[in-house]
């Protein structure tokens, strides 16, 4: 049987990185069924994709018992979680669950199917990192019990998970630590520092920079992040994979590179940095060079002039106060 004729299923599909996947695997051939709470993704993020013949969505939360439909499934991403820091500390309690009960339940499918299944981790596993790059055999400075713990200790745990279902179980896990990702459908209110500084940068406000500024971040662009995760699929490598862009930029460069691209005139403001903050982030992807034959190709100013040109469209008329 060809193999594409069997679906793939992609949860957290209505969300930033989701949709942009559901559209490249349609593009690749594959049959996808998409499901998403819509809690911070947006059904209009799949309106193109709504009428294909080889799309489905469901409305669905994945900490409930997975629709039927999902044993077809021989791949399944695991995007479902908000990525946000401000909509997951305004949700710890359903981000937890998110990580821990909803993985557990595609991982319990996944036994009985034999699905291959993705867990979309993060670099927040790494947490306040003293070790820079951060390559995937340093175990982390993560809080336990701060205001990112929802999130970072939920990931870890879901990679603990992952492991311990493949090890006894021999479910065909894959896990990506994804860094910083941008691009176009990032939404406008979603508090995420691209976001927040195009949006603060094209309607004249004040850019907001929380700390000093000094503190860095790695950005990939949202379609290298695609291909890693489809590649990291489909190659003989379980992970953990670092995906992210290896450019290490301070808040301060960043802002100066939207208001030079913008030509924007509006000014920086500085505000209290918030608890638990990394400082520096940037990803070794050596695993992925060697791995998977992956590394970014778009630069930061490409990817920066494309999600402008994204925003500038969005925004039209509308007026969006931010963070
Ligand atoms: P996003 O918030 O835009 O998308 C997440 C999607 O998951 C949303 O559509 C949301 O409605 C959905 N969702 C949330 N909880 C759900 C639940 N219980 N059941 C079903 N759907 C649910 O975020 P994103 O940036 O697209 O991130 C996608 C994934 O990648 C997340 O798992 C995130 O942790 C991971 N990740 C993203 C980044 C990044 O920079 N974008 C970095 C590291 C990891
Ligand atoms: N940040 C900022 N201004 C904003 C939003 C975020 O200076 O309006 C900073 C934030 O404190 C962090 C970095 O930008 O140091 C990246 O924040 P983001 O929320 O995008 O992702 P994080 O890497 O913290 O999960």
């Amino acid at each position: 049987m060809n193999q594409n004729s069997l679906p793939v299923a992609v949860t957290g599909a209505a969300g930033f990185v989701g949709s942009h996947l559901c559209e490249a695997l349609l593009a690749q051939g594959h049959r996808v069924m998409a499901m998403d709470n819509l809690s911070t993704g947006d059904i209009g993020h799949l309106d193109g994709l709504l009428g294909h013949k080889a799309f489905t969505f469901q409305r669905r939360d994945v900490c409930l018992e997975p629709p039927r439909e999902l044993v077809e499934a021989r791949q399944i991403f695991n995007l479902a979680c908000p990525a946000s820091p401000a909509y997951y500390q305004s949700a710890p309690v359903d981000t937890v669950l998110c990580s821990v009960l909803g993985l557990w339940r595609l991982l319990e499918l996944s036994q009985r199917t034999g699905a291959r299944l993705l867990q979309t981790s993060t670099s927040e596993v790494y947490g306040d990192a003293e070790r820079h790059p951060q390559r995937e055999d340093y175990w982390g400075n993560v809080n336990p019990n701060g205001a990112r713990s929802c999130y970072d200790e939920g990931k870890r745990c879901g990679e603990a998970m992952m492991m311990a279902y493949h090890q006894e179980r021999q479910v065909d896990v894959r896990i990506a630590r994804i860094f910083n990702t941008y691009g176009p459908r990032l939404r406008p209110g979603d508090g995420r520092v691209v976001s927040n500084f195009i949006v603060q940068a094209l309607q004249g406000q004040d850019l907001t920079v929380y700390g000093d500024g000094q503190q860095t971040r790695s950005f990939c662009y949202v379609s290298d992040t695609v291909r890693a995760l489809m590649l990291l699929m489909e190659a003989d490598e379980r992970g953990p994979v670092n995906v992210g862009n290896p450019g290490e930029h301070t808040m301060l460069d960043l802002a100066e590179q939207i208001l030079r691209l913008t030509g924007s005139r509006s000014r920086l403001v500085f505000r209290p940095l918030p608890q638990d903050d990394p400082r520096r982030r940037c990803p070794d992807i050596e695993r992925a060079r060697e791995r998977l034959g992956w590394e970014p190709t778009v630069s930061l100013e490409e990817g920066l002039e494309r999600t402008i040109h994204h925003f500038r469209d969005l925004l039209g008329q509308q007026r969006v106060i931010v963070a």
